[in-house]
């Protein structure tokens, strides 16, 4: 009998140019060129796949991502869109003919903190009014995505109970550092009150009846967690049924990464050679030491499939608990906080379990030739003209 095929849950990077000027992401200071940015050729050679997202940079940037997407479709069974939303012609347009597709808009906290930490004049309005029309439209997978910080916490359960009355999804992230980021520095100062907010959304996604947010709880769960540098609540596979591919044809473990991991290059190899070369093992041996504990929805998504008994456990006894009490969950039920709580642990010993170092410069993962451009111009300015050239087109 024939062996069944193994799918994959791939990320296609198409491009590292961006719009925003996010607070804690530097992306947009090292873009890719368009020149060098993953072919439809590329995309012909990726594996299938049961579920794709394409990201960036910001992907409306890139004027033909439509064609790039009607060719994913061919590899992959479901497909969603990480954006900032600011293109809203460009994502209608896309949405029209594809109404499967998910989007999830890139939204960090009420109107004037998201304008504050994303740098994008009117970027909720924006943002918020894309939501509204592919609602209108009768977009069924739609929804934000939050990165919490610090500054956005307070945020946190005020947008989910917007994102809830307009009947989307609410993703939720906190501040990681990588090459892909362009960022080393990001940490969360005030714990105590980020965990406090992350509690209160537990809370709110188990009273719901829907077991796709009771698990979305558990992910909450586990960014108190990681915001406090503890080992990650489920083992990391990135690299073993998870990729990444970046603007240049590298496919890479994950976007958590310091420096940028190789696995190989799809413009040069077939899928099949890199997946299995040497190169790729070398990888997957560091993954299996790695000790950065990410908690991003990338690689804990696939982890909670497989690992499924332990989010369902937890699921399991909250929900028992909601029976009895309004409040079933309490950060206090991870030790690192009680003892954080207890003065065992410092502030210094918790800036120690994070990934943020101050002290070495950051990689950007980018090519020669994207380098070369950065010479005699800002990012910002390579991509402000590029945007402007597209619209006057
Ligand atoms: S923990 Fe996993 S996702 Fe994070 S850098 Fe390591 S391998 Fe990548």
């Amino acid at each position: 009998m024939a062996q069944k095929e193994k799918k994959l849950n791939g990320t296609v990077i198409v491009t590292y140019r961006c719009n925003a000027r996010c607070s804690m992401c530097n992306r947009y200071k090292a873009p890719s060129r368009p020149d060098e940015e993953i072919s439809i050729e590329t995309i012909k050679k990726l594996p299938k796949m049961y579920f794709t997202n394409i990201t960036g940079g910001e992907p409306f940037i890139r004027t033909d991502l439509k064609d790039i997407v009607r060719e994913l479709y061919k590899h992959s069974d479901r497909i969603v869109i990480s954006t900032n939303g600011f293109f809203t012609d460009r994502i209608v347009d896309l949405c029209k003919e594809f109404p499967q597709i998910g989007i999830r808009i890139s939204i960090e906290g009420l109107e004037k903190t998201n304008n504050e930490i994303r740098g994008l004049e009117n970027g909720y309005q924006r943002g918020y009014q894309t939501l509204k029309t592919l609602r209108e439209m009768g977009m069924k997978d739609v929804g934000f995505g939050m990165t919490v910080q610090d500054k956005n916490a307070p945020d946190l359960v005020p947008l989910y109970e917007i994102s809830n009355e307009m009947g989307m999804e609410f993703a939720t992230a906190s501040l990681h550092n990588s090459f892909y980021f362009v960022e080393n520095k990001n940490i969360i100062h005030d714990r105590p009150m980020v965990a406090k907010n992350f509690e209160n959304l537990v809370n709110e996604l188990l009273k719901s009846n829907s077991p796709k947010k009771w698990f979305r709880a558990y992910f909450n769960h586990g960014l108190i967690n990681y915001i406090y540098g503890q080992k990650r609540l489920l083992p990391c596979d990135m690299s073993f049924d998870t990729f990444f591919i970046d603007p240049y044809g590298d496919v890479m473990p994950c976007n958590g990464t310091k420096d940028k991991e190789v696995m190989g290059n799809l413009n040069t190899q077939t899928w099949d050679e890199l997946w299995n070369s040497k190169e790729a093992e070398e990888v997957r041996k560091k993954v299996r030491h790695c000790d950065r504990n990410c908690w991003m929805i990338g690689s804990v998504s696939p982890a909670m499939h497989k690992y499924i008994w332990k989010p369902a456990t937890w699921v399991i006894i909250h929900k028992f608990k909601a029976l009895f009490t309004k409040h079933p969950y309490s950060m206090y039920e991870n030790k690192i906080c009680r003892d954080y709580r207890d003065g065992k642990v410092t502030k210094k010993d918790l800036d120690k379990c994070s990934t943020c170092d101050l002290r070495n410069t950051v990689n950007d993962g980018l090519s020669e030739a994207s380098k070369e451009q950065l010479k005699d111009k800002t990012g910002e300015e390579i991509v402000d003209a590029d945007i402007a050239s597209q619209i006057q087109e």
